[in-house]
């Protein structure tokens, strides 16, 4: 089969791409709009010099050439959430072409990198099937997209999965795009099974529009491929056509035949002037990239010894990497490589944090991993204490030491809790004296649980062991 992606992404800037209203999102719609953005006639548009570097930057990344010199053009686009019926994208020369990124051990070929504005948003009132009528948000019209095309180069839905997130991290640590922005990737992809895949197969390239989220990429296209097997298993022909993904119901459902490139009849935007990219520019904004997260891990591994699984989770956020780079500077950096890539990462996790919203100090860690080393605490307290901390960031040293204040140490308190747990845990009990050393840690782990992380687990493991 051959799969082929194009991916929207929307570029971090703090205006818009051709006028001067904020680049946000905005609760209140319509809000952040001006004549141009909203389509008046006779407005014009204005180029935004920054869009075009973080384009750039995003291109030199993705090794691609670039343009010397190149243009917009209108593109015919006849729907409400487009309101001067064209939409200002690139077509004849894109900015940049031919470039690569790699993906596990491939390099998946970029055709184009092309800069666009974005449509305004549509809200189907309800449901898309049950809506009687549609409104239109217009904040979102004008905001800059970078748009990414692939060669039909992934040999699977997961590939393109995988490519996507690397995709995303490359641009993240760029700081050009954001991730947890709800729709800044929106992917469309197209895919076309062949004899390989079934004997009836044809090549017939079906597309699917506007996918947000990289799981539903790949739920999106295995349902591709599940669906137009059992039509070529029943003798029906694949019609080559632009499909919908309705994430809710989990299939995709066909909104037209496809037009070719020619049917949006391009011409020349003349409201704009020719785009001129120097070398001098190129080799100044290549000079300032940021080390990425695949350089990052390599480092590491060289300067470091840290091994490539904990590395990839240490750089999964560019924040977390620099924090990362922080605290080694302190602490030996197997130590903190492993509390990364471990405890941390592990709490972030499940609290469904992100390194970069919450505001933990890179010397709060340094306390707290310099406690472990000294054997002041056991790497399992400093786990209890940094899920604390991710939620109310506070030196550790402090919080402990509250802790201590509250800390059940009193036997007469701990013993019934101990009885309790072992009535409830029999299996454990039994497990431990059948041979099963760690049944005791969780019988620990069960008594601390009940204590809420009062008990003092020093005063726990001596009762215990009476009892066992
Ligand atoms: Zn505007």
């Amino acid at each position: 089969m051959k799969i082929g992606l194009e991916v929207h992404c929307q570029l971090l800037t703090k205006s818009k791409l051709f006028c001067g209203c904020p680049n946000i999102t905005a609760k209140e719609p319509n809000s952040v709009v001006c004549d141009y953005c909203i389509g008046l006639p006779g407005t014009k548009p204005r180029i935004n010099k920054k869009a075009v570097d973080f384009a750039i930057q995003a291109a030199l990344v993705l090794n691609c050439k670039i343009a010397g010199e190149t243009f917009f053009s209108r593109k015919s686009y006849f729907y409400p959430d487009m309101a001067k019926n064209f939409q200002i994208s690139q077509f004849e020369i894109p900015l940049a072409k031919n470039g690569w990124l790699k993906t596990g051990k491939k390099k998946i070929r970029i055709t184009r990198l092309h800069m666009e504005e974005d449509p305004a948003r549509i809200v189907h009132v309800g449901s898309i099937t049950e809506a009687k009528y549609v409104l239109v948000d217009y904040n979102r019209s004008g905001t800059p997209l970078c748009e990414i095309v692939t060669a039909p180069d992934f040999a699977d839905p997961k590939e393109a999965r995988q490519f996507l997130q690397e995709l995303s991290s490359i641009l993240e640590y760029l700081s050009i795009f954001d991730p947890n922005i709800e729709g800044s990737m929106r992917v469309d992809s197209n895919i076309s099974l062949d004899k390989n895949d079934m004997k009836e197969a044809k090549g017939i390239r079906v597309e699917i529009k506007n996918i947000t989220g990289f799981k539903d990429v790949e739920l999106a296209l295995n349902y591709e491929i599940i669906r137009q097997k059992n039509m070529l298993r029943t003798g029906k022909d694949i019609v080559r056509e632009t499909r919908a993904w309705d994430a809710a119901a989990g299939v995709t459902r066909s909104l037209r035949v496809k037009e070719e490139e020619e049917d949006y009849g391009y011409i020349f935007e003349g409201d704009l002037p020719k785009l001129t990219i120097s070398k001098e520019k190129i080799t100044e904004i290549k000079k300032a990239l940021p080390e990425l997260a695949s350089e990052k891990i390599k480092r590491y591994e060289k300067q470091f010894a840290v091994p490539y699984s904990l590395s990839v989770s240490i750089t999964s956020e560019p924040d977390l990497a620099d924090m990362f780079e922080h605290v080694i500077k302190e602490i030996d950096p197997m130590t903190a490589a492993n509390f990364f890539a471990k405890e941390l990462k592990k709490t972030l996790n499940f609290r469904n944090l992100r390194i970069k919203d919450i505001k933990l100090h890179p010397g709060h860690i340094i306390k707290l991993l310099k406690l472990v080393i000294n054997n002041e605490i056991t790497i399992k307290t400093a786990e209890f204490t940094l899920r604390e901390m991710v939620l109310n960031p506070e030196d550790p040293e402090e919080m402990l030491k509250k802790k201590t204040m509250t800390m059940i140490v009193d036997e007469k308190t701990l013993d019934p809790i101990i009885t309790k747990v072992i009535s409830n845990n029999y299996r454990a009990l039994v497990d431990y004296r059948t041979g099963k050393k760690e049944a005791f840690d969780f019988l620990v782990g069960q008594v601390m649980r009940e204590t809420k992380g009062r008990g003092d687990p020093a005063v726990i493991r001596k009762l215990l062991a009476k009892r066992v």
